[in-house]
């Protein structure tokens, strides 16, 4: 099994363009956001657990993150993308090792990488479906829905996440800050890692990303 990651902060357009290529690959995307907010919603132990450390913009353990992923694919076959995760160096290391002991490859690592001053007005704006199997992301202003709080391909109601929030932005982008240097210096020298301009609108770096997917699979 190939394992490919999207990196990038919050609002660079990776839950976006992933949600995408998997309608073009045959890839299983693994959101460990949308993993941990259908827990919230449906009031889980796991949810429960870390309901508030994601409103406040905090990441999740480590230990948490990884017990997660790791049940999520064993048993799975299809090649993956990741989005979100890893999201420290912690993370990335026992990837790794997962990696190695499961005989699973790393394939692209992909560093989508937009300016800081875009990434706020990006999430600020963003509505997300609030149907959790749908899940699809608008924005108020670069991509509304046609009927206002609704969403174009399901009909369900749109949401502002609770971490949307021009606080909660600013505290992500410094737990960001914090944990992605060392993790990018992890990755940099990765056969598959590719710097990728995500600074561009949507349609551009989805051509972009079906193209370098294209020559990977
Ligand atoms: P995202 O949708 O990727 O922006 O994630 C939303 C929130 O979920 C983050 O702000 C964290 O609280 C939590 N989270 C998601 N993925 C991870 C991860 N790999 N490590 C720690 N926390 C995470």
């Amino acid at each position: 099994m190939n394992i490919h990651i999207l990196l990038g902060p919050p609002g660079s357009g990776k839950g976006t363009q992933a949600k995408r290529l998997i309608g073009n690959f045959p890839l299983l995307h693994l959101s460990t956001g949308d993993i941990l907010r259908d827990a919230v919603s449906k009031g889980t132990v796991l949810g429960q657990k870390v309901k508030t450390t994601m409103a406040e913009g905090k990441l999740v353990d480590d230990n948490t993150i990884n017990g997660l992923v790791f049940d999520r694919l064993k048993g799975e076959t299809q090649d993956v993308l990741f989005d979100g995760y890893p999201r420290t160096l912690q993370q990335a290391e026992a990837l790794q090792v997962f990696i190695a002991q499961e005989g699973h490859q790393l394939g692209r690592v992909v560093n989508v990488e937009v300016p800081q001053e875009v990434l706020e007005s990006r999430v600020v704006g963003r509505r997300v479906c609030s149907n959790a199997a749908c899940g699809a992301i608008f924005h108020l202003e670069t991509k509304p829905s046609q009927v206002s709080g609704v969403c174009d391909l399901c009909g369900s109601p749109l949401k502002h996440r609770s971490d949307d929030t021009s606080e909660s932005f600013k505290q992500r982008m410094n737990e960001f800050n914090a944990t992605f240097l060392p993790l990018l210096s992890f990755y940099k020298t990765s056969p598959g890692f590719v710097p990728f301009n995500g600074n561009r609108n949507s349609e551009d770096v989805f051509q972009s990303l079906l193209t370098l997917f294209t020559e990977t699979h």
